[in-house]
Parts: C-alpha cells; structure tokens; sequence
C-alpha cells in the first residue's frame, strides 16, 4: 500500500488535461561511444500515431479509442520490468514514452546491482529477491545483454566507520546477503589500484554489473512480443476519473480507456502525480559520472566507500558528494561517482564537480593520477524523501499505481518491483504491500 500521499485528488469525473512540458534533455554524454546509446529501429515496436482530433469531444473519443488493462507511464527499466511481467500475465498493456526507452535516469546508471549498498531491510530484500531475476530475465529478451558478477568492496577508513560497517554487515547478511570482512592486504589483491590509505574493506561477492539501457530496451521488446503496445514519443498528461475510479488515462494523443495507470516516470514521477492532483515524496537528484580510458593493472572488482554509501543514504544533509566509487565498466572504462547533488532538474555536467570526483578519487587509488578521462555525464535519480522506494497502489484513486523513489538502486530492484507491481495489479490485491511481498519469496531463490 502506498503510505506518502499528501493534498486531496480532484474531483469525481474530472478531465485533467494539461499541456505537455517543454522538453528538456536531462542527460549529457560527452565523447561517449554512441553506438552504446544508441535505441533498436522503432519499427521493431507497435507504434501508435493516433491523434486526438481537435473537433471530437474527449467523451466521443473515449468511448471509440483505445483500451487497455494497463497503461504504464516510463520506458525506464522500471517501466518495462512492469509492462513485461503485466504482459506475461496476459494483462493488455499499454507503456508510454515520453523520450525515448532508457532516455531518464536508466540509461545514465552505472549499471550496478549491488545488493551490499543497500540499506539493511526493505530495500536490501528487494535487491536479494530480484538478483536471481536478472539472469532469468536476461534470457527471456530478445536481445544481447550483458550482466557479469564482479563483486565489490566497502572500503572504511576510520575506526567509527568501521563499527558502523560491522553492524551493517551483520544487518545485511541477516537479509540474505554474501559479505565478508578483508584486511587491507587481501582487498588490494582484489582491486590493485586501490592505494593504502584505508584500515580495511567488506567484500560482497555477488554484487554484479548489467547493460541497463539494454535490458530496458529488451525488456520493451518482450512485452511487445506478448502484446503491449510500446508507444515511444507519447506523453501521459492526465487521466479521466470516473465515480471515484480511472477511467482514461489521456495523453498529448489520445485518451486511452484502462483499469490502472503505473506512474513509474522516475525523476519526473512527482511532475505526473501533481497532474493527477496526487503528491508524492520524490525529486530529482543529479549524479555526475567521469569515465577513464581502461587501465591494464584494474580487475572488475567494484570499489565504494562505506563514508559514501552512509552520505548518500543521510542525503542532502551530508553535501553533495557521496564518493570516490570506482566501477570497471563492462567495456573496460574506469567510471568514477561520487556526486548526489540537490539540483532541480538541471542537467549538464559542472566541471568542479568533476574535477572534485577525480581528485577524492585519486587519494584512494593513487595510480589514477595520470589516467586519461575519456567522458563525464550526469543523470538525475528518483530519491525518495522518506528514504524508502514509493512502491504501491493509491487508495485516494483507485486504480493509480505508483512506482518510484528508487534513488541510486533502481537498476538493481527493477526485476522485484516489475513481479511486485504485476501481483500487486493481476493478482486483484491492490493493498499488497512490499512486505507481503516479498514474505512471499521461495527460499531457492529469493525470487517471489
Ligand atoms: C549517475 C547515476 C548512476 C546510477 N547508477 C546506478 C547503479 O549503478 N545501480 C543502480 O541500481 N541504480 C543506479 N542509478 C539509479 C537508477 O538509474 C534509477 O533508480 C533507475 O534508472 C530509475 O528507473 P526508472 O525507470 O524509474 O526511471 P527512468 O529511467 O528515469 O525512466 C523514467 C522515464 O519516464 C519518462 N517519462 C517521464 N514523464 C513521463 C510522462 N508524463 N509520460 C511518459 N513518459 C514519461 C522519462 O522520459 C523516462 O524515460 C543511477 C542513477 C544515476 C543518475
């Protein structure tokens, strides 16, 4: 059940119909290989060209257009993790893209799925519950993704920081997580770049790394193959309501008769929720990313510290920066993070806070000096203000779903909330909650 709800829905029967947003990019590369970024033929999908005819009156249109079981608004990963597991369960799916698939917040992502990152509970579960998932997803789509497992490294570097590591180590391996506790020696031989200047690491030996533009994209090709409409360059500007219930969701094309709207438009899912005239705790926080050229002496082996990974969960409070973090990409770059900054839905790359990422980043791995930086990009994450993803059905308009608040962890939870929005949806159970959700896991393989 969704708990964040603030400020009252709009009256029964109200058409809610507003005019998109001007669009804006949120997403920089710079000397970025394009061929990685680059989006299948469209025909590949079922488009849609319909337009709403200025003389025909949204009831008439309504009444002839197109229905639906579902629409869902995003072509994120989280989006189409929806759509298609809605589809695999015979539900009639439409999915709604404003940009284009994986053009939010998706196709920024380091493409981490780190369950030793999370925050012990809720949130650590639904990471351990959709790891499974993604081999099995991965060999469902109709597309090459690649996923590796290369674990990764908390290192601490103060005495406090390590108690508070060996608490949190004992709270996530009570959810199901791998971790081990290494001295500085055995860490470095893991991850050779890293320097000395740290009193020792946690080892989560499961944590993986995935192509998560490319599993959005393939995740879209498979609910078109089980029927859903895949609508790219289409906007959901508002719904029609209908003795208290959806009835339409309305678009800068059409209105398209359905049972649920998935609000699952990242960062911008709050902008969505306020037309509908439902409020929701997210907003955009940028992450800036700096690529170097690959390095013969690094191994895949991830590295974040424990400081960054307690900054960015105690959020803006603790300043913008929640690094150094190193990630071997799977094309061999050497990806640098650390920035977590409150910054509106202002794109673009800062230099400063490049150049900040790069020099933290040196202290920890000091043969990075001199490395070639080869491209920097940003991407704003949805983050919660409750710190919790905002996961389930609203009961102040039924038949309104949301799926957002994901922070840094949306790519590693997207295959759990996409079995969790479809039961939630197919199974008739709109107060399912994400506990019962995922009590419901099979202990084989944590996957529900
Ligand atoms: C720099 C950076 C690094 C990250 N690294 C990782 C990582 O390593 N591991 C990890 O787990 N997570 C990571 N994340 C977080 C992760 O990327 C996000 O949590 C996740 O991608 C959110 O997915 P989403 O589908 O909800 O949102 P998005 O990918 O942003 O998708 C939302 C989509 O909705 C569309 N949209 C918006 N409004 C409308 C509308 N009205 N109608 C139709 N469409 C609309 C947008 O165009 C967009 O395509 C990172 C994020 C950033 C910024």
């Amino acid at each position: 059940m969704l708990d964040h709800r603030i400020g009252d829905g709009p009256d029964q029967s109200t058409l809610l119909l507003e005019r998109p947003a001007p669009k804006h990019l949120d997403r920089h590369h710079w000397h970025v290989d394009p061929g990685s970024h680059t989006q299948r033929p469209l025909s590949t999908f079922w488009m849609t060209s319909a337009t709403l005819n200025s003389r025909d009156s949204m009831t008439d249109v309504v009444k002839g257009g197109p229905t639906a079981d579902v629409v869902v608004a995003g072509g994120g990963i989280a989006g189409t993790a929806i759509a298609s597991e809605l589809a695999r369960r015979g539900a009639r799916v439409v999915l709604i893209e404003r940009r284009g698939l994986a053009a939010g917040a998706t196709s920024a992502a380091a493409g981490v799925i780190s369950l030793a990152s999370k925050t012990p509970g809720q949130l650590a579960r639904l990471a351990r519950a959709s790891l499974p998932l993604f081999p099995a997803l991965i060999a469902e789509v109709p597309l090459d993704v690649a996923l590796r497992r290369v674990g990764s490294l908390f290192v601490y570097e103060t005495g406090e920081e390590r108690s508070a590591v060996l608490d949190r180590v004992a709270a996530l391996k009570a959810d199901g997580i791998e971790l081990e506790l290494l001295p500085v020696a055995a860490a470095r031989r893991l991850q050779p770049l890293l320097g000395d200047g740290f009193l020792g690491a946690a080892h989560a030996p499961q944590d993986s790394i995935v192509d998560s533009a490319a599993l959005t994209r393939g995740l879209a090709q498979l609910a078109a193959g089980r029927g859903a409409e895949i609508a790219v360059g289409e906007e959901v500007t508002g719904v029609i309501r209908r003795g208290g219930r959806l009835e339409s969701v309305v678009t800068d094309r059409r209105a398209i008769s359905c049972r649920w709207l998935v609000n699952a438009a990242g960062p911008w899912s709050g902008q969505l929720g306020r037309r509908l005239g439902r409020s929701h705790p997210v907003v955009p926080r940028r992450g800036q990313l700096v690529a170097l050229a690959p390095m013969a002496e690094a191994s895949a082996v991830r590295v974040a510290t424990a400081r960054g990974i307690f900054a960015k969960q105690a959020g803006s409070q603790a300043g913008w920066f929640s690094g150094p973090a190193l990630t071997p990409a799977l094309d061999g770059r050497l990806v640098l993070g650390g920035s977590n900054e409150d910054a509106g839905f202002a794109s673009g790359v800062d230099p400063a806070v490049v150049a900040t990422i790069a020099l933290r980043a040196c202290r920890l791995f000091p043969s990075l000096a001199g490395a070639s930086v080869v491209g920097a990009w940003s991407g704003l994450r949805p983050h919660s203000l409750t710190g919790a993803p905002i996961l389930g059905a609203d009961p102040e308009l039924p038949g309104y779903v949301v799926a957002t608040g994901q922070g840094g962890d949306g790519i590693a939870i997207a295959p759990a909330i996409g079995r969790f929005i479809a039961e939630l949806i197919c199974g008739g159970r709109p107060d399912l909650t994400v506990e019962e959700f995922l009590s419901g896991a099979r202990s084989d393989d944590g996957a529900p």
